[in-house]
């Protein structure tokens, strides 16, 4: 039986890729970081049914003796670092708390898999916020990278220590470069679930409005069921590498506002107002992936579509509004 450690494991990325691992006879263990609100952690877990089939272990990827412990009690055959200050808005307001987590945090799990655990293949989760200010239409493997805020900095830091840690010693360490994934277990703060639980409150009488930011950007946003197997992929090949997953279509906020509240027979021109308080210092204003490397070494596609996606994410959230009581 294989053995995975996650990082990340009560994010949405974490707890859709031990789902799918448990499914395929892995033990799964997640590294948990101690928080004074422990009753909330495991939610998402709890939502997929996973809560006592995924293994915690107290760390912190910010202290690397406590990876080191982890690493040699859970002996991994995986390790998948999807532990990061992730939010880009919040990074402009915590530079150095998401540098010490999302860059120096990769470089201590790196190091600490390099002394203990140098058998084990390691995923490094990198993001199409590097390509931040766009220097190809369509950004692949071999795209110029510009981040534009602290957050795809620090991506930037741990992605080439991935690459630098696989060309030094030998490590079997790949980076996937991973565009917009979202789902109903998406954080309430990105910008995909804060429209669908606005939608979802507007709907039920619980809110007049949604107050947005650049309306104008646009993503491409897969499902992040499809991207976990897209990681999983990565490590089973004998050779570690680097990829992008991506669906190859790009959208605008405006768009997804008026397909989601179309779902719900309404109007998003009479509910959504633009607030300035949610616009960024600087601003990735398009990004659109082209996966035909991992479509053609990994055999991977991004299979679910945004219809497909928005529509299950209101609902989603229409369901959770419905069961507090709305
Ligand atoms: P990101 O691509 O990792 O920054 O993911 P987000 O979901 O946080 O943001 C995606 C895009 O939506 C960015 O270009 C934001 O500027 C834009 N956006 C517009 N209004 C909002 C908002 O109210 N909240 C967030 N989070 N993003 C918004």
């Amino acid at each position: 039986m294989k053995r995975a450690l996650i990082t990340g494991v009560t994010g949405q990325d974490g707890a859709y890729l031990s789902e799918f691992l448990l499914k395929r006879g892995y033990e799964v263990y997640g590294l948990l970081r101690r928080s004074a609100s422990s009753d909330v952690v495991a939610e998402r877990l709890r939502w997929l049914g996973i809560q006592d089939d995924v293994r915690l272990i107290d760390g912190n990827l910010t202290d690397i003796s406590s990876l080191i412990r982890a690493l040699q009690e859970v002996k991994p055959d995986e390790v998948y670092n999807l532990g990061a200050q992730s939010f880009v808005k919040a990074s402009w307001n915590q530079p150095l708390l998401t540098g010490n987590v999302t860059a120096m945090g990769a470089g201590n799990l790196l190091e600490a898999v390099r002394l203990v655990a140098p058998g084990a293949r390691f995923y490094q989760a990198s993001s199409s916020e590097m390509y931040g200010k766009i220097q190809e239409a369509r950004q692949s493997e071999s795209t110029p990278f510009y981040p534009r805020s602290p957050y795809a900095v620090a991506k930037l830091y741990a992605h080439w220590l991935t690459v630098n840690y696989r060309e030094s010693f030998g490590l079997h360490a790949s980076s996937g470069i991973l565009f917009n994934h979202e789902s109903p277990l998406r954080g309430i703060e990105f910008v995909t679930r804060k429209i669908t639980d606005g939608v979802a409150r507007i709907k039920l009488g619980l809110a007049d409005e949604l107050r947005m930011g650049n309306l104008e950007a646009t993503r491409d946003w897969g499902h992040a069921r499809d991207y976990v197997q897209g990681m999983w992929l990565m490590l089973q090949q004998d050779e570690a590498d680097d990829y992008v997953l991506a669906t190859g279509r790009t959208t605008s906020v405006r768009e997804f506002c008026r397909m989601a509240f179309a779902h719900v027979g309404l109007d998003w021109e009479a509910y959504v107002k633009t607030d300035s308080t949610f616009l960024r210092p600087a601003e990735v204003e398009v990004l659109m992936g082209d996966a035909s490397k991992a479509q053609r070494k990994l055999g991977w596609a991004a299979t679910t579509s945004l219809e497909e996606m928005v529509a299950e994410m209101v609902e989603a959230d229409l369901a959770r509004h419905k069961a507090r009581g709305a």
